[in-house]
């Protein structure tokens, strides 16, 4: 285990443990005063607690044998992971309002679960938390074609919104690789983007409204189906990007687009990096902003090809996915252009898609990479540093400078067009002495990214991995106003403790 993860992770989390017994109806034993004994952390949940959530929510909804609650331990970051006390599946929001009600009662650590693809350790459980998974709520509530929005649950997968959305001949963009399993209410909890993040923005542009529990259990509903609303704080911005340390989304409403005409996907590989560079930036001074322009370094190129098989070329430095889409005549042009940019740049081999199943086929040159690195080694810690875009070329050959200093297998790839790179460490958790030397190397990365006017994290979030980044890159007047924030929302510290920053 990564002793340099593990102690940024819990030394914020004391006191707020379970204090045992209480035998009174939930309704009643939630008004009183909360009790003021805090308990050590290896504490595991008191029977009667457990007892407690049987009675609200049905046994077959909460796990607590130990076999049950390991595949709740981790997430998809590297190296970080802690044993929950129990795992509770909601079903409604009323059920959430009474499950932190009781919880906020015990103080007892809540940590908010999508589908636990987060990668910078949002998810994994606080020692004996109640873990509360959403996945049960996961109906899509409605879709208003006359406002273009759609109403759903936290625990509606991305896929499934954005098949609901297609199939009505509209478009929800954000389009993260993991969209497939990853919820909703976790996409708007991270701000999560995509590979249409430079035209298209990234889930924050889409979220029109939310209904968010409180810690205390009272229930809010923020913004409306209105393109315009200004009355008082955008709150919802607030819970957008907040890492289930402020509340529990239950309830997201989505603003659509209309679906592009048409779309065209290319692929262009170059012998150098730099020429890469150049033709990003020479596109979009064109300009033309392609709905993706994405990037592959040789390692990730090997990496892919030797996972999909997709025929792509192995003696090039870097590869651009690109696609543009809107009208037919434009995507046309667009798609000319961006090809003409590529080859006066020194791209050797731009290959464009034929048909749809060829685009796609070219796509997962992109879609693929984490899972092809992943394969490689028995650890894969990958980060999101994020640079101005026109940084990128220092960027990543700092990236791999760093790969060189500190002896270590970095591959990266990443969305090109906004900035934000992917660096990926093939490593061995396993080994003590290489993982120092990651921790290391990453801690150089995020400087160089900060220091080119870039940011510690693009897309992934703060959680625990970013944590103790973050005072330094935020600075003091900006810390104290996210601690006085956390403290008014939730004053017992319950929900995700020890996540994104220490209150203390
Ligand atoms: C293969 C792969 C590809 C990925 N690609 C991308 C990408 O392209 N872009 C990108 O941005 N990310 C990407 N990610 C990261 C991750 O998928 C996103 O952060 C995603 O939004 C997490 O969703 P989830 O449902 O898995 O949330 P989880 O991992 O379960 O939770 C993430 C965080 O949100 C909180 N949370 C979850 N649900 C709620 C809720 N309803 N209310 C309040 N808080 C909540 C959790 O407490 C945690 O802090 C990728 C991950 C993987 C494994």
């Amino acid at each position: 285990m990564a002793e340099w993860f593990k102690a940024r992770a819990w030394k914020a989390c004391v006191g707020l443990y379970p204090t045992g017994s209480s035998n009174l109806p939930l309704s009643a034993s939630l008004l009183d005063p909360p009790p003021s004994q805090a308990h050590p952390s290896d504490m595991p949940l008191a029977e009667p607690i457990l007892k407690e959530l049987g009675q609200l929510l049905g046994l077959e909804r909460v796990l607590t044998a130990q076999e049950d609650l390991i595949p709740y331990s981790f997430d998809g970051t590297a190296a970080l992971r802690e044993m929950p006390g129990c795992v509770v599946f909601p079903k409604t929001t009323q059920e959430v309002a009474q499950l932190l009600q009781l919880a906020n009662h015990h103080r007892i650590p809540v940590v908010t679960r999508g589908s636990g693809t987060g990668l910078s350790g949002g998810s994994v459980p606080s020692p004996n938390a109640i873990v509360l998974c959403l996945v049960q709520m996961n109906r899509i509530l409605e879709l208003d074609q006359a406002n273009l929005t759609l109403l759903a649950e936290a625990g509606a997968t991305t896929q499934a919104i954005s098949d609901a959305t297609t199939a009505a001949g509209l478009f929800y963009p954000p389009d993260p690789g993991s969209m497939k399993i990853s919820t909703i209410g976790g996409n708007v909890a991270e701000n999560s983007g995509g590979l249409r993040g430079l035209k298209y923005g990234v889930t924050r542009n889409y979220v029109m409204g939310l209904e968010v529990v409180l810690p205390n259990g009272e229930i809010l509903w923020t913004g409306n189906k209105c393109v315009k609303d200004v009355a008082g704080y955008s709150l919802k911005d607030l819970f957008v990007g907040s890492e289930g340390t402020l509340g529990i989304i239950t309830q997201v409403l989505l603003r659509l687009i209309p679906k592009p005409a048409s779309k065209k996907t290319m692929v262009a590989t170059f012998a150098e990096m730099d020429q890469a560079a150049e033709a990003v930036s020479a596109i979009i001074a064109a300009p033309i902003i392609p709905c993706t322009l994405e990037f592959l370094d040789r390692i990730t190129i090997c990496c892919v090809e030797d996972y999909a098989k997709i025929g792509l070329p192995l003696d090039c430095e870097a590869l651009l996915l690109m696609e543009t889409d809107g009208h037919p005549a434009v995507v046309a042009e667009e798609a000319a252009h961006m090809e003409q940019i590529c080859r006066a740049k020194g791209s050797t081999d731009v290959r464009v898609a034929r048909d749809d199943i060829d685009a796609a086929l070219l796509a997962s040159a992109r879609r693929s990479a984490f899972s092809a690195l992943a394969r490689v080694a028995p650890t894969t810690i990958l980060e999101d540093a994020t640079v101005p875009r026109s940084e990128l070329a220092k960027m990543i050959r700092f990236i791999q400078e760093i790969a060189k200093k500190f002896n270590l297998r970095i591959g990266t790839f990443g969305h090109m067009g906004d900035g934000n790179l992917h660096p990926t460490c093939l490593t061995d958790e396993r080994n003590p002495e290489e993982m120092h030397r990651v921790e290391l190397a990453f801690k150089e990365i995020f400087a160089e990214a900060v220091r080119l006017g870039g940011t510690i994290t693009g897309e992934h979030g703060i959680g625990i991995a970013k944590k103790s980044f973050l005072p330094d890159f935020a600075g003091n007047a900006q810390m104290r106003v996210l601690r006085e924030l956390r403290r008014t929302l939730d004053p017992n510290q319950i929900l995700n403790p020890g996540k994104m920053f220490d209150l203390a």
